[in-house]
């Protein structure tokens, strides 16, 4: 299979349209026996519910190419598994885990020639989603639905090494108390869409989300889970109903306890508590760990003693070992790398 021509190392992370996508409709109570289609255009009424209500969820998962050559995903039985979390509380129907897992490898593989060689730090984006599409106009779930996954190729998260980021803490929320925060619904990521706007018009990188019940507790950025490192080296994340339970974040953890044989804690961070951490980093499928260095309350600075130069130190070998794992220079737990065959 011959690679496109494609600049890998210098891709950014944008839309690039691939070879194949994967539907299957969901009509009658019954999803069909999907296929996959050449067309990437989508056709649908004025008044489908997924434009008027926003009935739509997503999930995000990547494919590379290991040290040997194999293209592999990352756990797409978690994102299976959230994904059909994620249906049951927008009143969707579930897409079977295992047609999941099954249709991201149909279209890894149909669209292999996107697939970033080894080396190169770039990656197949793979983003099945989920809407409905029949007409709605008073308010209810639609009663059909579109299943989709398509892939885009995306280049390294960080060009020339990881560089901290300054974030601040945002007086908007991002998810309500026993709402959808929980879920990868596309609703929560319209309502950020104002936060990170106004966060980058003043110069912040990001957002850090506080618990919107009493605004003292951390939640998560926009899109990625938050791990400290304490100055005794424990590592330490919060815990929320309404955080996406992130599959890097998850990983990480179990890497932190079982390859690097670290305390871990997921609990309640108080706001108050963030001073005294020692490191700070964002966790999320696209960059795996991205470091803090500095976060703004109001004026009032929070610095990293990690600084703005680099990664810590513990981060940073949190990173390594995982990227290491995805990559096939370490051994992986059982499940966790998926070949595409
Ligand atoms: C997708 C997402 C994450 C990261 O989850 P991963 O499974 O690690 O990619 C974190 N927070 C939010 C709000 C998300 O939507």
């Amino acid at each position: 299979m011959e690679k496109k021509n494609i600049d890998w190392s210098n891709l950014g992370f944008g839309y690039v349209q691939t070879d194949k996508r994967y539907v299957s409709t969901w009509k009658d109570g019954s999803w069909d026996e999907g296929q996959l289609i050449d067309d990437p255009v989508i056709t649908m009424s004025e008044c489908a519910c997924v434009l008027q209500y926003a009935q739509t969820i997503f999930e995000g998962i990547k494919a590379y190419t290991t040290v040997d050559g194999k293209i592999v995903t990352f756990r797409p039985d978690l994102n299976a598994e959230r994904f059909a979390d994620s249906a049951k509380r927008m009143e969707m129907p579930v897409f079977p885990t295992d047609r999941f897992v099954d249709s991201v490898k149909k279209v890894v593989k149909a669209n292999e020639s996107f697939v970033p060689p080894y080396g190169t730090g770039a990656t197949l984006y793979i983003r099945p989603y989920m809407f409905g599409i029949n007409p709605v106009i008073g308010v209810k779930p639609a009663e059909e639905f579109q299943y989709r996954v398509f892939t885009t190729p995306v280049g390294p998260y960080f060009k020339g090494g990881a560089k901290p980021i300054t974030i601040r803490v945002s007086d908007f929320d991002r998810a309500a108390p026993h709402g959808t925060g929980h879920i990868k619904a596309g609703l929560n990521y319209a309502m950020s869409l104002h936060a990170i706007v106004d966060a980058h018009n003043k110069g912040f990188d990001e957002n850090m989300y506080l618990d919107p019940q009493t605004r003292t507790k951390v939640e998560e950025t926009g899109g990625a889970n938050f791990l400290f490192v304490t100055k005794d080296n424990k590592i330490v994340t919060p815990k929320s109903d309404s955080i996406l339970p992130s599959v890097t974040r998850r990983s990480l953890m179990y890497v932190a306890e079982h390859y690097l044989g670290l305390e871990v804690e997921q609990r309640e961070v108080y706001f108050d508590e963030v001073k005294d951490f020692a490191e700070c980093g964002l966790c999320g499928t696209a960059a795996v760990i991205s470091p803090v260095g500095k976060i703004n309350d109001h004026g009032n600075e929070i610095c990293f003693p990690s600084g703005m130069d680099e990664m810590g130190p513990t981060i940073s070998k949190l990173r390594e070992t995982l990227t290491g794992i995805q990559m096939g220079t370490i051994e992986a737990p059982e499940g966790w790398i998926v070949e595409i065959d």
